[in-house]
């Protein structure tokens, strides 16, 4: 099993570890025989976050490309997410039958990690001008698609399968990066 594949494993584990902290503290939560008070709720959520939190960042922090841009908006999206939740909960709040805020709490802090994991998802994703330059440190001499990085190299003709996107064989060579032009030409 290679690395990846036990992190994509790992990564499918993410959501029945979750529901067991969930229901770990939920049931710690109501074992208390009152319903469960708001504040109550919001430290189950807060510990449910802390858990998915540390557990997706070190899963993939040796494979995301930590530039300034991403480390920000993956702590940005923390209050962004908090605040799409709260928005989720409220909304559901006057739809309830009993004045009982419980219900709420439970929809708009269930959206909350759904919403982090997935900006998580799109920031961390490397970029094509990254996806080129690492298979060009790696030495591959790749030819990739200018548009989503996908490696072209080997095809038949120069139209991307990935994107669908179609280039000249001059527009190709153009525009892989860091490339000798010199020795292209010569090749
Ligand atoms: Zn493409």
């Amino acid at each position: 099993m290679t690395r990846l594949i036990a992190r994509l494993v790992l990564a499918m584990l993410l959501l029945p570890l979750t529901g067991a902290v969930f229901l770990l503290l939920f049931t710690a939560l109501i074992a208390q025989g009152t319903p469960p008070e708001p504040v109550s709720l919001a430290a189950m959520w807060i510990g449910v976050y802390a858990f998915i939190g540390v557990y997706w960042v070190a899963l993939w922090r040796s494979m995301v490309r930590w530039t300034k841009r991403r480390t920000t908006m993956t702590w940005l999206m923390a209050p962004l997410s908090l605040g799409a939740g709260a928005v989720f909960g409220l909304c559901f709040l006057p739809m309830l039958p009993t004045s009982d805020p419980g219900p709420a709490f439970m929809l708009g802090g269930g959206l909350v990690p759904i919403v982090w994991v997935l900006a998580t998802v799109l920031i961390w994703r490397e970029t094509p001008e990254e996806r080129i330059e690492r298979l060009t440190v790696a030495g591959v001499d790749a030819i990739c698609c200018p548009t989503c990085g996908y490696n072209m190299t080997g095809l038949r003709e120069a139209r991307c399968p990935e994107c669908g996107a179609g280039y000249t064989l001059d527009q190709l060579v153009a525009t892989q990066p860091d490339r000798d032009r010199t020795a292209l030409r010569d090749a």
